[in-house]
């Protein structure tokens, strides 16, 4: 134990939160000396699921899922221990020069002086925990939002939104980080915690911030992305008027089954207009 200047004796965690500090007000190269070398590449991916994560990347914001924040990452086909995800940057800018490799504990493989996504945690965390997941939608959508922050239970309105009828739990910040944080996934702990509100999930709120969407290609989880938003407007138009009647959770299972092939229709759809064709 030590005696800080507040004059109350702190243990080993405060020392540490100290010696963190320190290290953050480091310069960049220094810190950097001291990191752990960068995970193996596991070699270039597929060049169709780089097309399909940059055509995911446009539809998502061409559809108002994301705008200038969000993200979308898909498990590499050749080593489901990395994951692809761009760059820091606005979703509607991304090209294939963009996407950048990572391993679970989304560190990145070549960064090459290109910035990462504060909030990649999620990605990697949700990985770790769920290897049926090949790809996932972290986003700020605002239909969904009050939903997240009134704890209304969001319920799928129709067939096309079935995938909500297991559940759409919602993430609370403050059990895993406080009441003081600045809201954001900005640490693998932070990751975990909301990978364990997913759960078994296909989709999670977050409180005072956003949601996430989670599927088995990058097809379905923008899929489920873009219907989330719009049932979550649907829902909400639905309670001015009365109760709605949700589908049941064997009407969501049977529905779910039943679009498991078709999410490639509307996908060409969106594809044509953000990607110019
Ligand atoms: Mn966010």
């Amino acid at each position: 134990m030590m005696t800080c200047l507040c004059g109350q004796k702190h243990g080993i965690g405060r020392r540490m939160l100290l010696a963190s500090a320190v290290a953050a007000a480091l310069p960049a190269s220094t810190r950097n000396a001291w990191a752990q070398p960068a995970p193996a590449s596991a070699g270039p991916a597929d060049p169709a699921l780089i097309e399909d994560l940059v055509a995911g990347n446009h539809i998502l914001y061409d559809q108002g899922v994301v705008d200038g924040f969000g993200h979308i990452s898909v498990r590499h086909d050749k080593d489901p221990s990395r994951y692809l995800l761009s760059r820091s940057m606005a979703p509607a800018l991304v090209t294939a020069d963009d996407i950048m490799e990572y391993d679970l504990d989304s560190t990145p493989v070549d960064a090459r002086g290109r910035t990462s996504y504060l909030e990649r945690f999620i990605h990697g965390e949700i990985y770790k925990l769920r290897p049926d997941v090949t790809a996932i939608v972290h986003s700020h959508s605002p239909g969904v939002l009050p939903f997240a922050d009134t704890g209304v239970a969001l319920r799928p309105m129709n067939h096309i939104a079935s995938f909500l009828g297991e559940g759409a739990p919602i993430f609370e910040i403050r059990d895993a980080a406080g009441p003081a944080s600045d809201m954001l996934i900005r640490n693998a702990a932070l990751g975990h915690a909301l990978a364990l509100t997913l759960g078994k999930k296909s989709v999670a709120l977050m409180r005072g911030h956003g949601s996430i969407a989670a599927a088995h290609s990058i097809r379905h989880v923008v899929f489920r992305a873009i219907y989330t938003e719009v049932n979550a407007h649907t829902q909400a138009e639905a309670m001015k008027l009365g109760t709605p009647q949700f589908l049941n959770a064997e009407e969501a299972a049977a529905a779910t089954k039943a679009n498991d092939g078709l999410v490639g229709r509307p996908w060409e759809l969106w594809k044509r207009r953000p990607m110019g064709k």
